[in-house]
């Protein structure tokens, strides 16, 4: 790798295998094209408070309110965290303890929910998240999913469909947030949804904070009741969660009248004690880290870049003569819809794979391949930008893209002369985390 950093020189020492292993992962990260919607690069300063002594550090509890001495340092980093993960979203409360977004959407249901209660959310498939109430996870288990999802037609939202549902159902909660919708969501129309059912309207922006960050898709804090998020993905902080709220709950009253906390007090008791023990502080150290980064010009820069980069992908794509989920993109991703192809969503992504370019199978709306094979391939554009591509290199990867589905009956000769392009490309670019100049 040009100007790779020789890192971990402890490690290396000590343990070779997994070292070379790690090693291995970073080389094929830098040589091959990382186009999983949910991946970015994370910096090195991240990396660094996140392999940083604060590992160590019990602290049960939060920050003025600790069941272990020795908090003075770790409760000025989680209060930094905090205010800065205010300024960031504008939210009236944050909590940065969730293990990870999964944990996070699990204390959202305990903060506002009975088990058993309606929720309304996604199915996975139409590209829900398994916590959103899909039946093998917690949430499909302990609580009734009402499903919704893109309209198979447009692959775009009806309002007009979801609030039927809504006002049939009469959910006490709905989620609103995707893994694979290309389009803008409209919070201020589920809200209004919301608000006419009395339901609890929940925002999960783990794949887009960053372009709602950069102005590039509507800011949900005014208009939910909470909001939910990862902290890496596109936002390149930690593996981490973190949630925003507001600080009184609206139905407090009708739901909650038998307790006396209010939503940030339940929101934060149902992560610690409810949930977890002692907070991850080189995790928080790190969203720390990332909520200062994501304020910066550059930051807004690469999720007004990562929008127009997908942007530029899908054209050349249609160009070619490719169908889209739904004809194109106002996000970070694009769903390749291969519903009139002679191959599978998965035969596109091993052989894409085979040629250096990552990504995922993923069911297009109007699907009528199985899940385990579906008929469309996710791409996202969040780790490119991050490197510093722009509407230029979307064009020759979009070449790529042809050449591999082309190709895809003798893909093994296709794909090494295709890779050995992509790791020269790749050379061009500085990697976060990886290569510096
Ligand atoms: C990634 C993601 C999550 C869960 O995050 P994990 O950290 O993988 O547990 C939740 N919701 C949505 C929409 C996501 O994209």
């Amino acid at each position: 790798m040009p100007n790779s950093v020789e890192r971990y020189p402890h490690l290396k020492q000590n343990d070779p295998e997994i070292y070379d292993l790690i090693q291995k992962q970073t080389v094929y990260e830098a040589s091959t094209l990382k186009m999983i919607a949910s991946e970015s690069f994370a910096s090195f300063s991240v990396m660094e408070a996140c392999g940083s002594t604060l590992t160590n550090k019990y602290c049960e509890g939060y920050p003025g309110a600790r069941y272990y001495e020795g908090y003075e340092f770790v409760d000025q980093i989680e209060n930094l965290a905090i205010e800065r993960g205010k300024k960031l979203f504008g939210a009236e409360h944050v909590n940065v303890q969730p293990y990870s977004g999964s944990p996070a959407n699990q204390a959202v249901y305990r903060s506002i929910l009975k088990s058993g209660d309606k929720i309304m959310g996604m199915p996975v498939p139409e590209g829900g998240h398994l916590t959103h109430g899909w039946k093998v996870n917690f949430s499909g288990m302990d609580y009734v999913q009402i499903p919704y999802g893109p309209d198979p037609s447009t692959g775009r939202f009806d309002l007009t469909q979801i609030r039927d549902v809504a006002k049939k159902e009469r959910p006490k909660m709905i989620w609103v947030g995707a893994t694979a919708y290309p389009y803008i969501i409209e919070y201020k129309q589920f809200a209004e949804i919301a608000n006419e059912i009395d339901a609890y309207l929940v925002a999960d922006i783990s794949h887009i904070n960053a372009i709602i960050i950069a102005g590039e898709h509507p800011d949900p804090t005014p208009y939910c009741d909470i909001v939910s998020s990862t902290s890496h993905k596109m936002l390149r902080g930690p593996r981490a969660g973190f949630l925003l709220s507001k600080t009184e709950d609206r139905y407090q009253q009708k739901y909650h009248a038998d307790s006396k906390l209010n939503l940030a007090k339940r929101i934060d008791r149902a992560v610690f004690p409810g949930l977890q023990g002692g907070p991850h502080m080189h995790a928080i150290a790190a969203m720390a880290v990332a909520f200062k980064d994501a304020m910066t010009p550059e930051f807004r820069e690469y999720g007004k870049q990562i929008v127009k980069n997908a942007k530029a992908l899908a054209a050349a794509l249609l160009a070619r003569g490719y169908d889209l989920a739904g004809g194109g993109t106002d996000t970070h991703l694009l769903i390749l819809d291969f519903r009139k192809k002679e191959f599978t969503g998965k035969d596109a992504a091993q052989a894409l794979s085979k040629a250096g370019i990552i990504a995922n199978f993923n069911m297009t709306p109007g699907d009528h391949r199985s899940p385990f094979i579906t008929s469309g391939v996710r791409l996202g554009t969040p780790s490119l930008t991050a490197m510093g591509m722009k509407e230029p290199e979307m064009e020759l990867i979009a070449g790529w893209i042809d050449r591999v589905c082309q190709n895809i009956k003798n893909i093994d000769v296709a794909a090494p002369v295709i890779r050995a392009e992509i790791a020269d490309l790749c050379k061009k670019f500085v990697i976060p985390g990886i290569t510096q100049v």
